[in-house]
């Protein structure tokens, strides 16, 4: 778990050093009418296959499943033997159950006024002609075809078409290069790819399609692309292409939802490339839907009447399959999906949108949340956003002050906020508050969901006890789980099973507070080794964040020849907050104070931005890089190449205050 240049040096379990006495009980009204209430923990603990059948009944399914988990560890098969159709789940069975008006989804473009409303019977219109076209286009079950489309309807549609003909999907992020989608449709060997012209990014068409000509040129095995029009620019066409308006429109809205297995492959997903090279994670239908069906539900307390959902997530990530297109589906929900950027054409935006919508359930990433602070509480202020009941977090670990500000500034104070852990290979959200029955503590994941085993354990795999650091991991198969590696069964048993002995290994750190609840540490790639302690990135960099002048902040453990690593870190400040000589010590002495002197940065740089990820994740891989004057690692997955100069630039400034 230690860097390679301080292995040697033993290292103790993971330190525990922030304290947190806040706690925020469920409103008593959520939690008299809560989907779920305590005892579903304990009917899990009681049975847990029982538990997670339960949840699979929750599904239609075309026949039922004869063996509930078959555990060959590390490799998982649920629902043995079931078949069922995940598009007929999310769609059809809706319009059948006489909910065939209700919308599906409210679709926001970025551009001022452009807006598509979907039903539940629009959608399965959509997704028939669209299973239509790709069947004439001679996909069939079991191929992949490679997704890269902006924040429009036509993405989810065009999943669900795969989904309900058995194809795979594979959906690449929308930002990334010809070389990221080149790799991506090789990888899996799609024969198709479903893209547009362009979305819009920032007030303006960003083009997509000269990206996919210059990869499918590289790519013999794609036989088609077929492209939507959103933006209506001029594009190059070629033979291979084929638009959506023109092909997809003719079809039939008439289309039979065949059943396929359980362990049918539902798609491909890579991870974010925060730590290095992204994987190809593989999930199938029967375990999948019911986990993510079942969280939604549970941990959002979904009210498929009422509600109005919107997770901000982009559906390139997991989260935007898992919850924007699978989970609320199945549950019937009422949705929002907003193309663009939060920014555009102002910083009110979203608040706007959940003014608009009246949307009642809000869940996004940290990374927004501490932007949005950055940006100023009279922002949100200016919007009604009392429809709002429940918010959700999700992507990093959220600083406490963060979660207190989100519950505060956009919560109004009677919102729970659930902060939910989980992983493009886990599928669903695993760990987070139930928001009808936790009293959360701002920071923290809490306890694993019913159904889930987790602990946090020590080097050689055992519990830590109570108030005890190390390494989360996971006991027992969940539904939802990544069944492999595509095409890399070897990396897949390497990455995750061969840490601990029969337990799955996230790569992330935790601890277990006093009352035994569960905060999630960060990469344990990331995890500083100073004076024979390894300290979390996460607990300095809420130490930093809860520093009045500091919006965002991100540490590295860099080489020292007295410590073995020092704590460098990288400080965004807050609007108001001015750079002044005395703001590195004033801000030293606050770690120290908050967390204990050994946690007392050595280097505290003023950047402009943090190098993150395309979802939005902070790469500490790289400042690792800048702090140890090592040339820049792998930078394909970062959001914008130019951060790291700015970054660059300010190091020699900045050599050690002590
Ligand atoms: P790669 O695996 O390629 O490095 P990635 O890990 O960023 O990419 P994702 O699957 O999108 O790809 O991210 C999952 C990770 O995000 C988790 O392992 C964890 O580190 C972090 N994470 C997600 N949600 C939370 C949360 N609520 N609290 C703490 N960390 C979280
Ligand atoms: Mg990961």
């Amino acid at each position: 778990m230690v860097a390679p240049e301080t292995a040697g040096n033993e290292p103790q379990a993971l330190s525990n050093l922030l304290k947190e006495n806040r706690r925020f009980a469920p409103p008593a009204d959520l939690a008299a009418a809560a989907n779920v209430t305590e005892a579903a923990y304990n009917e899990a603990a009681a049975d847990r296959l029982a538990f997670w059948e339960r949840a699979a009944e929750r599904l239609t399914w075309a026949k039922r499943w004869d063996t509930t988990l078959e555990w060959k560890a590390p490799f998982a098969k649920w629902f043995v033997g079931g078949e069922l159709n995940v598009a007929y789940n999310c769609v059809d069975r809706h319009v059948e159950e006489g909910r065939g008006d209700k919308v599906a989804y409210h679709w926001e473009g970025e551009p001022d006024g452009d807006t598509r409303t979907l039903t539940y019977s629009d959608l399965k219109r959509e997704v028939s002609k669209a299973a239509n076209a790709l069947a004439e286009l001679g996909v069939s079950k079991g191929d992949r075809v490679a997704i890269y489309m902006p924040m429009i309807p036509e993405l989810p549609i065009a999943m669900l078409a795969c989904a309900r003909i058995g194809a795979i999907h594979s959906v690449v992020f929308g930002g990334f290069s010809a070389s990221a989608l080149k790799s991506r449709i090789d990888d899996a060997d799609a024969k198709l790819v479903i893209t547009a012209d362009g979305g819009y990014r920032r007030g303006k068409p960003s083009a997509l399609k000269p990206t996919v000509d210059e990869a499918v040129a590289e790519c013999p095995q794609v036989e088609h692309v077929l492209v939507v029009r959103r933006t209506g620019e001029d594009v190059a066409t070629n033979g291979k292409d084929v638009w959506w308006h023109d092909l997809v429109e003719r079809q039939s809205d008439q289309h039979t939802a065949e059943p396929h297995g359980a362990e049918d492959p539902l798609y491909i997903l890579y991870t974010s490339g925060t730590t290095g090279k992204p994987k190809g994670i593989l999930h199938t239908t029967g375990g999948y839907l019911t986990q993510t069906a079942w969280t939604h539900h549970a941990v959002f307390d979904l009210k498929p009447e009422t509600d109005i959902y919107w997770c901000t997530a982009d559906i390139g990530w997991v989260t935007g399959h898992s919850y924007i297109v699978y989970g609320p589906l199945a549950n019937g929900a009422t949705s929002v999906i907003y193309e663009g950027t939060p920014d555009t054409p102002h910083r009110g935006r979203f608040w706007e949108i959940v003014q608009k919508y009246k949307i009642t359930i809000l869940y996004t990433a940290p990374t927004a949340i501490r932007t949005f602070m950055k940006w100023g509480d009279d922002i949100p202020a200016k919007y009604d956003m009392s429809s709002l009941r429940i918010l959700g977090s999700v992507g990093e670990p959220i600083n406490p002050e963060a979660y207190v500000w989100y519950r505060e500034h956009i919560g109004g104070e009677r919102c729970p906020v659930v902060d939910t852990w989980w992983q493009t290979e886990t599928g669903a959200i695993m760990i987070s508050p139930l928001p009808g029955v936790t009293a959360a503590k701002p920071g923290a994941a809490m306890r694993p969901l019913p159904g889930i085993v987790a602990d946090v354990v020590d080097d050689q795999g055992n519990a830590v006890p109570n108030g005890g650091g190390g390494f989360l991991a996971v006991r027992e198969p969940w539904p939802s789980m990544l069944r492999t590696i595509w095409g890399d069964d070897q990396r897949y048993i390497d990455t995750y099973w061969s840490r601990f002995e029969g337990m799955y290994f996230p790569g992330d750190g935790a601890k277990k507070d006093e009352d035994g609840d569960l905060w999630l540490l960060g990469r344990v790639d990331d995890v500083m080794l100073v004076s024979g302690h390894n300290i979390s990135t996460t607990e300095v960099e809420s130490a930093l964040v809860s520093h009045p002048k500091v919006a965002e902040a991100a540490v590295v453990g860099a080489t020292d020849p007295l410590t073995g690593q020092a704590i460098v870190s990288f400080v965004i400040l807050r609007g108001t907050a001015e750079e002044s000589p005395d703001i590195a010590a004033e801000l030293r002495d606050h770690v120290a104070k908050t967390l204990g002197p050994i946690a007392k940065p050595r280097q505290i740089l003023v950047v402009p931005e943090l190098p993150k990820t395309r979802s939005g994740k902070i790469m500490r891989r790289l400042l690792r890089d800048v702090a140890e004057n090592r040339s820049i690692g792998d930078v394909t997955t970062l959001a914008d190449s130019t951060v790291m100069n700015l970054i660059s630039e300010k190091l020699p400034s900045a050599k050690s205050e002590d």
